[in-house]
């Protein structure tokens, strides 16, 4: 495997070049603090956790414009499918995979809720997805035992897991969240966006160090971090 770029764009929206690009949960009209255009970035997938408006977001106007498919919960892939035509979806299922342009998506339990419009669009998802490096990208959802299950089956490298309390996990249970994943890299998410979500991501990596259970990586909105071929952060 190549290098992976992985850019955090505020809230719990990443793009991650893994030779292919992947896009997941583009928040990006509303969202105070990203530094995205929605009108101007290229992807190869869009993948959206759930059905939120902080996730979904703008991944229906990038995904058509950029002629790719957006990979999704299958009734909110329905729901979307019929609402905008010409949208292109990949409606998968819990535990279920799928391949787009050779970057393996798995979807995993996310203990959260869904809706779209008021709509019962399905479960929350995590996804696991990569072609060689894995990212476990957690969605918004409160920690549970079976994380440990995550990392029996599919081994991430990186975690993405949020922070911001409130709607989901605070660096409390996200420490112990990276205790059960046991991947070499997490960077915290979904913090700091509203005053609802405030959170000190240096109090995770804290909670995180006690524990020795990963390494935190804390990027600036924008920011890229890259992971070299062996997997380990790149100078
Ligand atoms: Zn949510």
């Amino acid at each position: 495997m190549g290098n992976t770029k992985v850019t955090w764009h505020g809230h719990a929206c990443f793009e991650v070049d893994m030779g292919k690009k992947v896009l997941v949960d583009p928040f990006i009209t509303g969202n105070p603090k990203t530094d995205l255009n929605k009108d101007s970035v290229n992807t190869d997938v869009v993948i959206v956790t759930h059905g939120h408006s902080d996730h979904l977001g703008d991944a229906v106007d990038i995904a058509m414009r950029n002629k790719v498919p957006l990979v999704t919960m299958v009734e909110l892939a329905w729901t979307l499918e019929e609402e905008f035509k010409g949208l292109k979806v990949e409606g998968i299922n819990l535990s279920g995979s799928v391949t787009v342009s050779g970057i393996r998506i798995s979807s995993v339990v996310a203990v959260h809720s869904s809706s779209y419009k008021g709509k019962n669009v399905g479960p929350p998802m995590g996804v696991v997805f990569g072609n060689g490096f894995r990212i476990y990208h957690a969605g918004d959802t409160g920690v549970f035992g079976d994380m440990e299950l995550i990392r029996e089956v599919y081994h991430p490298n990186l975690s993405l897991l949020p922070i911001g309390g409130y709607y989901t996990m605070s660096p409390v249970e996200a420490a112990l969240a990276t205790s059960k994943l046991r991947s070499e890299y997490t960077i915290p998410m979904h913090y700091n966006t509203f005053d609802l979500v405030k959170s000190d991501p240096e109090e995770f990596r804290k909670y995180v160090h006690d524990k020795g259970s990963s390494n935190v990586l804390i990027p600036k909105v924008g920011e890229t971090i890259t992971f070299g071929s062996d997997g380990k952060v790149l100078a």
